[in-house]
């Protein structure tokens, strides 16, 4: 049983205050068919709004089943209206999007009940309106009496304990009207219905009873319900029941809308894309340039090391003196006389000031120990000691071949090549540094080689293979005709002929463009000698003699010797930017120690190193000058023998005739000017080639990156500061970073344009988010209609803003997807067009990663964009809502 008691709705609008309901009090029966008469604007609709949970009364009650709705909440209505009420408009008020079924099975849908049993509870309201068979047309395949009928329909599956029907014929023929009539009676049989109508005649002959307003007043009952019949009906208390409608009914309704404006939502995603497209675009390029430097960072570093010399100059200090030095407004002096700038004066002394000598032994046992972390930072270290590789051709046919250090400018010709104008700059020292870089150390980290160089034949050497080497080849597969030459590719007699020629005056061809193959290069071997095997013990005059000159004894040294073989031919990778190898030949480091401890373990080292006074080369002291002043003929003697037989003769000759006092008097002198060339332990040390495993002469520390690059340099301080708090000032190390220098300002502008590109992606999610939220509002602004006939049957304003939440979502995952695939489109012809301008192929990679986060946060973004719009939906009053069109 309903009561309406003294139920006033006043509408105030900006002019005036429109009573549409005055102290109206009704009482209606749970069963019986009520017509509602009066002119238009008398208060019909709203007192069907009223009753329906649509519109609030200004004052009054509404008493359903006993129960006051005074206290009524938003969410009791809403579920009042879901469960109780069933509404029929005049105006069908069918969502045009959606299928027949689809509208029947709204209310149901809004009330959680399963696919299942919403499909066959819609089916079969749709049956008993007699449209069991056109389930699947939209409502504007239809025509209006079975749209009022579909809206019957969609009003009773839920079976609702009243029916409510707005004008239901009111568009409809008389034929028609009569269907939906016979339907309306039908339906009134076991609920209440009440129907508005201005149709005097149908109200008379369908309805049970006649109810008549006029100007929002009853004039007039046909049939007004007794107090005292409350006995005979015992209300009956309904429940209300939770409205609830899951996010995925959400989800589908938004999507079954949008799928009605296909091409507009496209249009709609395309456009929030665009700013994820531009941000796409931005990471992928970004990322790419910062993968490409990273990995120029770690290509460039392996060429440049922090290299700690033994002797070392603080290069950034020294290079800010000399600035000060140079200084233009720095002048102590009137202009008034000549005054010198003391430019290389001034820079030798700044380079004795910041010269420094390193103790590379002791650095090299810390970084060896087993707590140095130093090997987290470093790809590789290598140690470089005062070695020059003795290298000679296999081929000794003609005598041997040194290769290395070259021979290959001999004094006269380079006199010569100096001498004339046309060589202007190009000096016997750079032609020599070119020689002395054609066969070097490789790195000792096989992984970094092998990024940097592609094998075009053969392979890399084996770990811990001394004898096997590499070619290098430059990026066209060439090398230097110097470097040929050197290696006795070229036969080194043609250069030494052009060198001749080139010194007398005369004209020099260059030769035609030699070639070789691989396999000719893979046969190719070099021989390699110990410095201290040019060196023959003379058991007799206990002198070691430099056997260099003696042809015979060098070929056959040459031949014995061990032999180098090419293993490999290798070409520097094109991706990897830097390459370590200078020279054209890479050798193993394990070359360098197997050299190393030969020439250590070799008998002549063994000598000098057991009596450093004595020069094994001469067996007299190298310190001559206390030693010639007490010499003995005994002395002299073991002198002269260590002399050629020519110069023994002519001594004999000489002293024949003279006392011993004459011969000490006059040999004296002069054999202290030839064996006392000022020759030094070290000299001799160098000269065999005597070097200490422990104590490099360089150590070369390759970072695997730019912050491995700082720790190591921590490392370093850290030494220092070690050594100085136990007192060892001199022990600290100090050495040259000069990439350093350099790399720290390109950080600093790679991080510049991040921070531009990081404002750039800004400004792009805000017009996108913005943009989508206007689009929202549009969508919001359309829907207005179908968001009243939502409330009508029972949706939340939860529900609603979920719907809208849920098509901000589709369109923000729409445009997020679009943007990655149109994004991803674009990157091929930008990766082709920076190919073609750079060279580098492939730079601008979107990560997988990035993708998924664009794509999140573009459906983060729309939400929040959408979620004033879809506020504003749901706070839509439902009556004004259904009112519009
Ligand atoms: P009926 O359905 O009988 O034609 P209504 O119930 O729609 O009449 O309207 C009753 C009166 O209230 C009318 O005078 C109408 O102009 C007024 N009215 C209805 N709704 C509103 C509203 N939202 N704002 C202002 N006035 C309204
Ligand atoms: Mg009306």
């Amino acid at each position: 049983m309903l009561q309406i008691k003294n139920i006033s709705k006043k509408y105030a609008t900006k002019y005036l205050v429109q009573s549409a309901l005055d102290d109206v009090s009704l009482t209606l029966r749970d069963n019986e068919f009520v017509a509602i008469l009066g002119p238009s604007g008398s208060g019909k609709t709203t007192l069907l709004n009223i009753i329906g949970g649509l519109d609030r009364y200004d004052s009054g009650d509404l008493i359903i089943n006993g129960i006051s709705t005074k206290k009524y909440k938003d969410r009791d209505w809403d579920s009042y209206r879901n469960h109780t009420i069933g509404f029929v408009f005049q105006s069908y008020n069918l969502i045009p999007h959606q299928s027949i079924l689809s509208n029947v099975e709204l209310a149901l849908t809004i009330s959680g009940i399963s696919k299942k049993e919403r499909k066959r509870l819609s089916t079969e309201a749709l049956e008993k309106v007699g449209l069991g068979n056109q389930i699947h047309k939209k409502p504007n395949q239809l025509s209006g009496g079975q749209m009022q009928r579909v809206a019957i329909a969609r009003a009773l599956v839920n079976n609702p304990d009243i029916l409510l029907a707005d004008e239901p014929t009111g568009a409809l023929d008389t034929e028609t009207s009569i269907l939906v009539m016979d339907l309306l009676k039908e339906i009134a049989k076991d609920r209440l219905v009440i129907m508005v109508t201005h149709n005097p005649e149908l109200a008379e002959h369908y309805a049970t009873r006649t109810v008549k307003l006029r100007d929002g007043k009853i004039i007039d009952d046909s049939d007004p319900y007794q107090e005292n019949q409350q006995d005979v009906t015992k209300p009956e208390h309904k429940s209300m029941g939770k409205t609830s409608m899951s996010f995925l009914t959400a989800l589908s309704l938004s999507l079954n809308n949008l799928k009605t404006k296909k091409a507009r939502t496209i249009l709609t995603a395309f456009a929030g894309s665009i700013g994820i497209i531009g941000i796409a675009l931005i990471l992928a390029l970004s990322s790419g340039i910062n993968n490409y430097i990273e990995n120029v960072q770690k290509d460039t570093l392996s060429t440049y090391p922090i290299s700690i010399e033994r002797e070392s100059i603080d290069m950034t200090s020294m290079m800010s003196t000399m600035m000060e030095h140079n200084r233009s407004n720095g002048i102590t002096h009137d202009l008034d006389k000549i005054y010198s700038n003391n430019i290389v004066t001034g820079m030798f002394s700044t380079l004795s000031e910041e010269k420094k000598a390193n103790d590379l032994g002791a650095f090299k046992e810390y970084i060896e120990r087993e707590d140095s972390k130093i090997n987290d930072y470093v790809s590789t270290i290598q140690y470089g000691y005062d070695l020059d590789l003795q290298i000679y051709s296999s081929d000794t046919t003609n005598g041997v071949t040194q290769l290395n250090p070259s021979k290959l400018f001999n004094r006269s010709g380079m006199s010569g090549m100096s001498g004339m104008s046309g060589m202007g700059g190009m000096s016997a020292q750079s032609m020599g540094m070119m020689s002395s870089n054609v066969f070097s150390e490789m790195l000792g980290n096989k992984e970094l080689l092998e990024s940097q160089y592609d094998v075009l034949a053969g392979r890399f050497p084996d770990e811990g293979a001394y004898n096997e080497v590499v070619l290098v080849v430059d990026k066209n597969n060439e090398i230097s005709d110097f470097a040929l030459y050197t290696m006795d590719f070229m036969n080194q007699e043609d250069f030494k002929n052009i060198q001749k020629s080139l010194a007398k005056g005369e004209d020099v061809k260059e030769p035609d463009q030699a070639s070789f193959t691989y396999d000719e290069a893979l046969n190719k071997t070099f021989k390699f000698v110990l410095n201290t095997d040019y060196y023959v013990y003379n058991k007799e005059t206990g002198v070691w003699k430099d056997m260099r000159e003696d042809k015979s004894f060098m070929t056959k040294l040459v031949d014995d010797s061990l032999e180098l073989k090419i293993v490999g031919i290798l070409k520097p990778n094109p991706e990897a930017s830097a390459s370590s190898i200078n020279g054209a030949v890479g050798y193993t480091s394990a070359l360098t120690e197997y050299i190393i401890n030969k020439i250590n373990n070799s008998d002549i080292t063994k000598a000098q190193l057991a009596d450093k006074e004595t020069n094994v080369f001469t067996n007299m002291p190298f310190d001559m000058n206390g030693y010639m002043e007490n010499i003995t003929m005994a002395e002299i003697n073991d002198f002269v023998k260590t002399l050629s037989e020519e110069e023994q003769q002519q001594f004999k000759v000489l002293s024949s005739t003279m006392t011993e006092d004459q011969i000490i008097a006059t040999f004296g002198e002069q054999i202290r000017s030839a064996a006392g060339k000022e020759t030094t332990y070290e000299d001799n040390i160098a000269q065999l080639g005597i070097v200490n495993l422990d104590q490099p002469s360089t150590i070369n520390l390759y970072p695997i990156n730019f912050e491995a690059k700082d720790a190591i340099a921590k490392i370093v301080e850290d030494y220092n500061t070690i050594q100085k708090d136990a007192g060892h000032e001199d022990m600290t190390i100090s050495y040259t970073d000069l990439v350093g220098l350099m790399m720290s300002s390109i950080t600093t502008i790679i991080d510049m344009i991040s921070y531009v590109l990081i404002g750039f992606v800004a400004i792009s999610l805000v017009v996108s988010s913005i943009m989508i939220g206007i689009i929202t509002y549009i969508s919001v602004l359309e829907r207005t209609k179908e968001i009243g006939i939502l409330r009508s049957i029972g949706a939340s304003k939860r529900n609603i803003s979920s719907i809208f939440n849920a098509e901000t979502l589709i369109i923000g995952f729409t445009s997020g997807m679009l943007g990655i695939v149109i994004s991803l489109l674009l990157l091929i012809p930008i990766n082709a067009i920076i190919a073609s301008l750079s060279g580098i192929s492939k730079i601008a990679i979107l990560p997988w990663g990035y993708a998924i986060v664009l794509v999140v946060i573009s459906m983060i973004l729309t939400l929040i964009a959408g979620l004033i719009p879809s506020k504003k939906a749901a706070k839509k009053d439902p009556v004004t809502a259904l009112r519009s069109e």
